[in-house]
C-alpha cells in the first residue's frame, strides 16, 4: 500500500466510500499536483489513512486561478434563473447523497455520524437557500435630483473569489461560501484544510455530477507546509477579486494584509470567545439544555461555540451542579461510527495539546475540574474527557482565549452590568447567548453586547436564512441571507441622462 511510505496505517474500509476521490479538481479535470507529491489525510479516531491527495503548490493553484477567471467570462453572463437551477440540482444530489457525505465528514473530522449528518443538512441548506436568492438579487432605481435623468444601481458578480476553508465544518464552510458567490454569478479556486479534503472533493464531485459548468468550481489539496505560498497566490493574484476565508483570527489578519495589495474584497469568519450569560428569571433546565448543545456540539470545536458561562450568584449552585450531571451523563466519548457516542476525537494533536495545556494553566492557578479535566487516554491520542471548571478567573488564559474543545468554564456574576463588563471585554465578537425570561433585558443585553449575533433563550443560532458572522477581530461580512449573497456583487452605478429625447 501507498501509505506505508508514510510508515503510517491504511484501512481498507474506506474503499466503499463511493464518493472519496484522492486527486484535486481543476477545470473539470480530476488531477495530480504539478510535482506529483501527495499527503496522507488521516482519521483522527485512529490515525489510519483514509487517502492520500495531490500536495499542491503555487504554480497549481496559478492554474486553477485561471480555470476560475477563463470560466468567469462565460458564467457572469448566465441568467439568474440558470444559475438557480444549477444550484438546486446540485442541492437535490447532495441531500441524495447525505449518508455517504456524512461518513467522509465522519471519517476525516471525527465528529459523531449523527452531527455529520447534521452537517450536511445544514450545509446543504445553504445550496437551497442560494439557488433561491439568485434570483432576488436586485438593483435599485433612484429618483434622481436632475430632470430627464435615472439613477441605476446594478449588482455584478465580482469575479473569481479564493474560498479558503477550516476542517471543523469540512462541508459546510464550503456550501455557505459557494452557495452565495455561484448564485452572484463568481467564480472560485477551494483550498480546504490539510486535516479535511476529502469532504470538499466529496463536494465537488457531486457538483460535476450535476451538471456544474466546469472551471466554476476549482478544487486544490494542500498540505499545511504549503498553505502559506498557496494563500498567498490565492490573496495575491491579479485575476481574483476576492478571498473568503473562515479560520482563526490570526491566519484572517495575515490573508487581509495579503489581500490589501491589490485592493481586494474581504469575507473574514474568524475566531469567537462566546460568552453564555444565565440570569435568575431564566429556565434554568431549558438553559442547562441549550448549554450542552451551544458548549458541546462537534466537541466544543464550533467559532459560536460558547467559551465563557457566567452565570448569576442566586442560579449559579444550581446551574453548575445540573452542568456537571448533563457533563458526566450525556458526553459519550469514542469513534464517531460508533452507536451511542457523542463526543468524537479532538481533529489533531496540536489541538489536542492546546485545550489540555489551556486546562492545566488554569487548574496551576487555582480552577477546579468538577469533570473531565484529563486526556481519555484509553481511547487514544486526541480524545479530551469533557470538562466543566470552576474557580475560574478572568485573567486565565482559558477564559480569554478561544478554547475549542469540550472545556467549560464557568464564572460567579453579581448584576447584568457586570455580566455586559465582562463578556465585552474580549476583541472577538462573533456569537452570544442570554438566558432570561425579562422582556426588557433580553433587549437590553441584545443591544448592548459587542457580538454580531446573540440568542436569546437558545444555544443554537446558525442557519441559511440569518446574516451570520461577527464583529471586531471575529470579522468581516456576512454568510447567508441575501447579505451573503450580496458580499459576492459589486454595486455598479449607471446615470442615465437625457431620457426626454
Ligand atoms: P486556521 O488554522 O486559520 O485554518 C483555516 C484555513 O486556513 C485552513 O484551510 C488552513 O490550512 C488555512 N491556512 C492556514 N494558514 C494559512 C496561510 N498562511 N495562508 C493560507 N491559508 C492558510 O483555522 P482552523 O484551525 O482550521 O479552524 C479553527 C478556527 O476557525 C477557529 O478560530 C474558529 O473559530 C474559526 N472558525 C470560524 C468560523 C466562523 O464562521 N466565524 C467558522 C468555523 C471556524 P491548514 O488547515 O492546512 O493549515
Amino acid at each position: 500500500m501507498g501509505f506505508l511510505r508514510f510508515g503510517l496505517k491504511s484501512c481498507v474500509q474506506y474503499r466503499q466510500l463511493h464518493l472519496l476521490r484522492n486527486q484535486a479538481y481543476i477545470n473539470g479535470q480530476w488531477v495530480k499536483a504539478g510535482s506529483n507529491v501527495v499527503f496522507p489525510v488521516q482519521n483522527p479516531a485512529d490515525d489510519c489513512v483514509i487517502a492520500e491527495v495531490p500536495d499542491m503548490d503555487a504554480s497549481d493553484a496559478k492554474n486553477a486561478i485561471q480555470a476560475a477567471a477563463n470560466t468567469f467570462e462565460t458564467w457572469k453572463n448566465t441568467t439568474a434563473k440558470e444559475r438557480s437551477h444549477i444550484l438546486r440540482r446540485w442541492f437535490n444530489l447532495c441531500e441524495k447523497n447525505t449518508d455517504e457525505l456524512a461518513k467522509i465528514i465522519t471519517a476525516e473530522s471525527g465528529k459523531p455520524l449523527n452531527e455529520a449528518r447534521g452537517e450536511v443538512a445544514y450545509g446543504n441548506s445553504f445550496l437551497e437557500w442560494f439557488a433561491d436568492t439568485a434570483r432576488h438579487i436586485n438593483g435599485e432605481i433612484i429618483p434622481s435630483p436632475w430632470p430627464n435623468k435615472q439613477i441605476l444601481l446594478t449588482r455584478q458578480p465580482l469575479g473569481v473569489v479564493s474560498v479558503i476553508t477550516p476542517w471543523n465544518f469540512p462541508f459546510a464552510m464550503i456550501t455557505r461560501k459557494v452557495g452565495a458567490l455561484m448564485a452572484a454569478g463568481c467564480t472560485c479556486v477551494i483550498k480546504p484544510s490539510e486535516d479535511t479534503p476529502l469532504s470538499a472533493l466529496a463536494a465537488a464531485e457531486l457538483a460535476e455530477q450535476a451538471g456544474v459548468p466546469t472551471g466554476i468550481i476549482n478544487v486544490i489539496t494542500t498540505s499545511r507546509k504549503n498553505a502559506p505560498s498557496v494563500g498567498k497566490v490565492m490573496c495575491e493574484d491579479h485575476s481574483v477579486r476576492c478571498i473568503s476565508f473562515t479560520g482563526s483570527t490570526q491566519v484572517g489578519k495575515t490573508l487581509y494584509g495579503l489581500a490589501a495589495n491589490g485592493v481586494k474584497r474581504v469575507a473574514l469568519e474568524l475566531g469567537g470567545n462566546a460568552p453564555f450569560i444565565v440570569f435568575p428569571s431564566a429556565d434554568i433546565e431549558h438553559a442547562l439544555d441549550q448549554a450542552m448543545l451551544a458548549k458541546f456540539r462537534n466537541n466544543g470545536q464550533a467559532c459560536i461555540g460558547a467559551n465563557r458561562f457566567l452565570i448569576h450568584e442566586d442560579i449559579y449552585d444550581k446551574f453548575v451542579k445540573g452542568f456537571k450531571s448533563r457533563i458526566a451523563q450525556k458526553c459519550i466519548l469514542g469513534p464517531g461510527t460508533k452507536e451511542g457516542v457523542t463526543c468524537g476525537p479532538l481533529i489533531n494533536t496540536q489541538q489536542a495539546n492546546k485545550v489540555s495545556g489551556l486546562v492545566e494553566d488554569a487548574i496551576s492557578k487555582g480552577a477546579k475540574a468538577l469533570v473531565g479535566g484529563k486526556f481519555a487516554a484509553e481511547l487514544g491520542s486526541k480524545y479530551y474527557e469533557s470538562t466543566l471548571l470552576i474557580n475560574v478567573k478572568q485573567s486565565m488564559s482559558i477564559f480569554t482565549e478561544e478554547i475549542f474543545g469540550p472545556v467549560a468554564t464557568c464564572l460567579k456574576i453579581s448584576s447584568e452590568d457586570e455580566a455586559l463588563k465582562i463578556a465585552n471585554s474580549t476583541r472577538s465578537g462573533l456569537a452570544a447567548y442570554v438566558f432570561t425570561k425579562d422582556l426588557g433585558q433580553a433587549f437590553r443585553m441584545s443591544n448592548k453586547l459587542e457580538f454580531g449575533m446573540v440568542a436569546i433563550n437558545d444555544g443554537i443560532i446558525s442557519a441559511a436564512e440569518p446574516a451570520f458572522g461577527g464583529i471586531k477581530e471575529s470579522g468581516i461580512g456576512r454568510e447567508g441571507s441575501r447579505h451573503g449573497a450580496e458580499e459576492y456583487t459589486d454595486l455598479k452605478y449607471t446615470l442615465m441622462s437625457c431620457l426626454d429625447k
